[in-house]
């Protein structure tokens, strides 16, 4: 699992734009666009659900390649937030923190 461990501490591997892209899974693609539109109240089409995970070499999803936590880690030469020592205070990643509590345990289960 840790190689799929976002920077931001989410689990890439149990991603559906991961899992349709690696798959090259249509089907899961628009699934996906249409559950992520309502959740983001974005407009997102199934041919954005295009990801092979944020630390891996290859294409990103649109908001994940902008990602400023992901920006700022691989600013700094960090693998992952979790090598941060600004990481409990830290205002970049606090939404993440509280609203995915697996991302702080995922962070710490690979240092
Ligand atoms: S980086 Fe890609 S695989 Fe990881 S959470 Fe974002 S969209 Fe999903
Ligand atoms: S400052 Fe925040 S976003 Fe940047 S590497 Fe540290 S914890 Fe991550």
């Amino acid at each position: 699992m840790e190689k799929y461990v976002a920077c931001c501490g989410i689990d890439c591997a149990t991603c559906d734009a991961r899992k349709a892209t690696i798959a090259n899974d249509q089907e899961l693609r628009v699934k996906t666009a249409e559950s992520w539109s309502i959740q983001f109240s974005a407009e997102i089409m199934p041919d954005m659900i295009n990801c092979t995970g944020c630390r891996e070499e290859g294409v990103k999803f649109s908001h994940c390649s902008e990602c400023e936590i992901r920006k700022c880690a691989r600013s700094k030469g960090f693998n992952t937030c979790g090598d941060c020592s600004e990481l409990e205070q830290c205002a970049t990643i606090g939404n993440i923190l509280q609203f995915v509590p697996d991302a702080l345990t995922n962070l710490r289960s690979i240092n």
